[in-house]
């Protein structure tokens, strides 16, 4: 049965608010590439998913979006299959952008497009081994603990370049940049002090090795994606600016 009075205006108000958040976020990314003599088919969008409900993600379909990220394995499965089955023609991308124990490399490599946060080989090994032959290459990037804390999860810096040859070396990956996560910080300068050291760590792996093809810097969020847009990210990874606040904190995989 279709949805009638009350429930109908709010289920209009959601989707009204997500596409004007969408629209909105496209409108920052495209300022930010102009305020830097870049353009806006440089920088994807990625939408944030993670705690949303799947009728939420059907709504930011219906206002065109395509690619969505997801932290937790379980529940990035369970709206993929669900969004499979409800819209078979969308053509949807699906990227894991949480952390990834080994036991759930299995559910991954059979169900996302791509993983942003492959951080040591062992994980790599296994996403390869895992890929079903009927799929294309998982998409991969190594994240980066670019800020260096010892609490965050990510390669170093200085064990990047050993990582990103053996994970080029994987039959079933297709290594395609670099990822991280930020401490949050306040100020234009800050904030792009680690996404410049991400950028010229690419630079520099790519130097190094001219085999790999790092054309992706995931990097940027809600709060600063103009600071990273404006040190080259490719892909920004967006989530309250288009849902919303997220009001409950999903338990880790
Ligand atoms: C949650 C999350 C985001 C989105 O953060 P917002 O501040 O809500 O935009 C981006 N990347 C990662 C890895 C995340 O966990």
């Amino acid at each position: 049965m279709a949805p009638t009075g009350a429930g109908l205006r709010y289920a209009q108000s959601i989707m009204t608010s997500i596409s004007e958040a969408l629209a909105r976020t496209h409108e920052r990314i495209s300022r930010a590439c102009a305020a830097c003599g870049r353009t806006p088919e440089q920088v994807g969008l990625l939408a944030v998913s993670k705690t949303q409900p799947w009728p939420v993600v059907v709504e930011a379909v219906a206002a065109g979006q395509r690619a969505f990220g997801e932290n937790y394995v379980q529940e990035g499965v369970d709206k993929i299959l669900h969004l499979r089955a409800q819209q078979p023609q969308a053509m949807l991308q699906w990227h894991l952008i949480g952390p990834l124990q080994s036991n759930k490399t299995r559910e991954v490599a059979e169900h996302f497009d791509w993983v942003h946060s492959v951080d040591r080989l062992k994980i790599a090994q296994r996403l390869s081994d895992q890929r079903p032959a009927g799929l294309p290459p998982l998409q991969v990037c190594l994240q980066v603990n670019i800020s260096g804390e010892a609490s965050k999860s990510g390669v170093h810096p200085d064990e990047v370049l050993a990582l990103a040859r053996a994970v080029n070396a994987l039959p079933r990956l297709h290594l395609r940049g670099l990822m991280s996560i930020p401490e949050p910080a306040a100020g234009e300068v800050a904030r792009r002090a680690p996404h410049r050291a991400l950028r010229e760590l690419r630079d520099h792996l790519q130097r190094e090795e001219p085999s790999l093809h790092l054309d992706v810097l995931s990097m940027g969020m809600s709060d600063d994606l103009e600071a990273a847009i404006a040190e080259g990210a490719t892909l920004v990874r967006v989530g309250t600016a288009i849902f919303g606040r997220r009001n409950h904190v999903q338990a880790q995989p």
